[in-house]
């Protein structure tokens, strides 16, 4: 279906799939703007990547995806089919999950809630591996793997406290996830680790962490792995000797939104030397899981909006689109900047352009910089936002009474089709309390 001949849309991202204009225009003419375009290929494509990332680690590596970037049921299906482990927080996840015909033996539940009836719930399907992060989490964790006749491999989440370079930081003074790795009070790595080991039903099984997402610099991991090697053989001495089957190091790999970032590899080189060297001094060669949920979707997918006006102000030109942060919605939370292109391009203008979206709302201005390419933008033009797959369809809000635009995705042999139909008006006015007018 993709022609040759067109224009390729990206000639700059190494990685963001090549859709070619002419099929973006043959999408909007068909489905309407805004939607969203994943590339399955890239998809399967980023697992590979991640899979040979530690190929310096002496050790068996699995890769996660961290379900809650991007919850598609047509991406976590490509996931399933790629055998990777899933990283879920709630039974709604796992529900997606299994529904999409991924099974239990690939999950690893990471709870921030905790709670005995979620537990129950989760072990009922049939989960097998849990991460804790309290103590009050672990025992029902506990009762609930009792109630439930079922031994459960569990892990032991920490936050190291180290600093993180990141646009969002998970570890550095931020008490809501992990156990403290110091101290000897019950909510603390060695308290609930103490614990668990004398837990009939619990089966300690290692050690996870997260430091935060978008880590552009990956010292942080080796400063983490140096402090859980200091506390783990501390509290050999303290708790007798217990195996580490399992490391997870959480997620963070980054994206390269128009800049260069370490990739995969590089992270993996980095920081491999550390994890055998814990190993050895572990006496254990245990599992490593990289847990990615950006860097496994972001580069996949397009976000294609149409250009609906273009005005003068003061010195600059405002280029109108219609879409807006309802369908991007870090672009106004993180100001977070994706790589922006009009198709077809033309000459940069010498005056500042604004791209700013159709909500009546200050904050609906994109972010973009000299890597934007906005030259040429002219009404009824296309824009495409790239490297949208993680942490924006999964956060589409119907504000300023938008229904939800569609999800396209071209598959591994080029063909296109809808992975989630758009919303119209009336689907979206019923949802919003319309069908709670006339009882
Ligand atoms: C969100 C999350 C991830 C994924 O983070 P990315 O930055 O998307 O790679 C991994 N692990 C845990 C525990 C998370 O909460």
């Amino acid at each position: 279906m993709a022609d040759p001949r067109a224009q390729p849309v990206s000639r700059t991202g190494v990685a963001t799939p090549k859709f070619v204009d002419r099929d973006l225009y043959r999408m909007a003419e068909t489905y309407g703007t805004p939607y969203f375009l994943i590339d399955e290929a890239t998809l399967r494509k980023k697992v590979n990547e991640m899979e040979h990332a530690f190929s310096e680690f002496k050790g068996a590596f699995r890769v996660a995806y961290s379900v809650k970037a991007n919850f598609n049921p047509s991406v976590i299906k490509a996931f399933c089919e790629e055998g990777i482990v899933f990283d879920l927080t709630a039974p709604s996840e796992l529900q997606f999950v299994l529904r999409c015909g991924g099974s239990t033996e690939n999950v690893i539940y990471t709870s921030i809630t905790e709670t005995l009836s979620e537990y129950e719930e989760v072990l009922g399907l049939g989960v097998k591996k849990v991460v804790v992060a309290s103590y009050n989490g672990m025992l029902n964790l506990a009762e609930a793997a009792a109630r439930a006749g079922v031994d459960v491999k569990t892990m032991v989440r920490v936050n190291p406290e180290v600093h993180v370079h990141a646009e969002l930081r998970g570890s550095m003074g931020h008490g809501k996830f992990g156990l403290q790795l110091y101290g000897s009070g019950q909510d603390t790595a060695s308290g609930v680790l103490k614990r668990v080991l004398a837990s009939p039903n619990l089966i300690f099984e290692g050690f996870h962490f997260h430091l935060g997402s978008q880590i552009e610099d990956p010292s942080c991991y080796a400063e983490a792995i140096e402090k859980l090697e200091a506390f783990v053989l501390g509290a050999r001495k303290e708790l007798g000797h217990f195996e580490v089957n399992t490391l997870d190091i959480g997620g963070g790999l980054p994206v390269a939104y128009g800049k260069k970032v370490p990739t995969p590899k590089e992270v993996g080189g980095k920081i491999a030397p550390q994890l055998n060297s814990l190993a050895e001094s572990l006496g254990r060669r245990f599992t490593l899981v990289a847990e990615s949920g950006r860097f496994l979707t972001a580069e996949s997918t397009v976000l294609v909006a149409r250009i609906v006006n273009v005005k003068e102000f003061a010195d600059a030109k405002y280029v109108y689109v219609d879409a807006g942060y309802h369908v991007l919605l870090d672009s106004a939370l993180l100001r977070h900047e994706y790589p922006v292109e009009v198709i077809p391009g033309g000459r940069q203008a010498l005056q500042k352009t604004a791209l700013v979206g159709r909500l009546c709302d200050p904050l609906d201005v994109f972010p973009t910089s000299s890597r934007s390419k906005l030259g040429g933008a002219e009404v009824g033009k296309l824009v495409v936002f790239k490297d949208v797959g993680a942490y924006s369809i999964v956060m589409n809000m119907p504000f300023h009474s938008q229904p939800r635009p569609p999800v396209l995705m071209r598959s591994g042999s080029g063909d296109y089709r809808v992975v989630r139909k758009s919303q119209d008006t009336t689907g979206l006015f019923m949802s919003e309390g319309g069908d709670c007018l006339h009882p």
